[in-house]
């Protein structure tokens, strides 16, 4: 079994209010043995002078698409879903490099499993890479924000959505997903700004539709993921019971008191909605996007400071694959931008992320936790950017980058 001490300038726990100062924290394998100002060397442990760094739990990002590339969805629908798992897999190791250590992933537009064989793969020890909690599609009504069908010709016949229109229908799709591996019930009860013939602003399940999939889900042990847009769209989703509302972008103030309330964690995309409004100024957006983002971007962020001035738990979540996972590491600067104060921001990415996905071995720097542990220089605290600058990345104990 492997020892390691890392000696720490500044540590972030990943749930207390403020950073500590010196600390040092004793690794045995895979998970934290001890942490303290000063801790026990055991003979042969290896010692990591990180004492100009500030430490943080690894980062999660609770909604990537490894498997879907925006730029090139349709032409990405030609390539096997082999090929897909191989680009993911690259694109998850490169994440890592960033300092995210566990990643959501909410969805793939391919008939088969690529993310659920990666999942697999790297929890083999056959790849490395980082930890994958897998929704493996995004179950949708049909003309909602997950049929693609709108994206191509009518004649093309792969099968890259995953709709139903009736309850029993629902419910097979639901429980497909479990019977093939997945964790998470994504799914989405609004249309989309990138999607094709739908609208963010219109609810596109009924309630009894909402109630069929979120309970099937649950009777088998499923927690689901909303994509969501129109406020009455985010209320349906917490009524029902969802774990999670992605994006949310049109959330009002009722919305984030009844997911408050119901303890639904809001995941809100914010480095995405900068992205795409900056793309509506250059004139890049594509046309489906450009007249739902023109109506609705006051109302986007003005739900994002109402969000950041409520008490509702945030989970940090990016939509990467959607816009270049470079980016994501981003979100941390959109957030306070938004107005979250910094340690809440630091909170969505570990402790609050790993709540969310009720992995209660994540997320926390403390004895007994998986040893997922990145470095930074500067403090976060004083400046959010440094987030950007992590440059130590151990996952399960094992270092994977240390570029200092
Ligand atoms: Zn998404």
């Amino acid at each position: 079994m492997s020892v390691t001490v890392l000696v720490c300038g500044k540590m972030f726990d990943g749930f207390s209010e403020k950073l500590s100062g010196p600390t040092e924290i004793l690794i045995e394998g895979n998970r934290i043995a001890s942490i303290g100002r000063s801790v026990e060397r055991p003979s042969g442990a290896k010692v990591i002078d990180l004492s100009d760094r500030t430490v943080s739990p690894g980062f999660i990002d609770t909604h990537v698409h490894l498997t879907m590339d925006a730029a090139n969805l349709a032409r990405q629908t030609l390539e096997s879903s082999a090929s897909k798992a191989f680009k993911g897999l690259s694109l998850s190791r490169e994440y890592m490099s960033y300092g995210f250590t566990t990643l959501r992933d909410l969805g793939t537009a391919d008939p088969e499993w690529p993310t659920i064989d990666l999942r697999n793969a790297i929890n083999a020890g056959l790849v490395e890479g980082p930890r994958l909690i897998v929704a493996a599609h995004i179950l949708s009504a049909s003309a909602g924000h997950g049929d693609l069908r709108g994206f191509y010709n009518p004649r093309w016949g792969i099968h890259v959505s995953a709709i139903a229109d009736d309850p029993g229908s629902i419910k097979a799709l639901v429980r497909r997903e479990h019977t093939f591996g997945g964790d998470w019930i994504k799914t989405s009860n609004t249309g989309g700004y990138f999607s094709a013939g739908d609208d963010p602003a219109r609810v596109t399940w009924f309630d009894d539709e909402m109630e069929v999939l979120i309970s099937t889900a649950h009777q088998l042990g499923m927690p689901v993921a909303v994509h969501t847009g129109a406020a009455e769209g985010c209320k349906q989703a917490i009524r029902f019971g969802a774990r999670s509302l992605e994006h949310a972008y049109l959330i009002d103030s009722e919305g984030l008191q009844m997911a408050t309330q119901a303890g639904s964690y809001v995941v809100p995309t914010m480095q995405m909605t900068q992205e795409d409004l900056h793309e509506l100024r250059a004139g890049t957006l594509p046309c489906q996007a450009v007249w739902k983002f023109r109506r609705d971007k006051e109302k986007i962020l003005a739900s994002q400071k109402l969000l950041a001035a409520s008490q509702v738990k945030i989970a940090y979540g990016t939509d990467c694959g959607m816009f270049p996972f470079s980016h994501g590491i981003l979100e941390f600067q959109a957030m306070v931008n938004a107005g979250l104060n910094p340690i809440r921001a630091l909170k969505a990415a570990t402790g609050m992320a790993a709540e969310l996905l009720s992995r209660d071995d994540l997320g926390v720097l403390a004895p007994g936790k998986l040893a997922d542990i990145v470095a930074m220089p500067g403090d976060p605290i004083a400046d959010i950017s440094v987030t950007a600058e992590v440059d130590f990345v151990m996952k399960d104990g094992t270092v994977y980058r240390d570029s200092r």
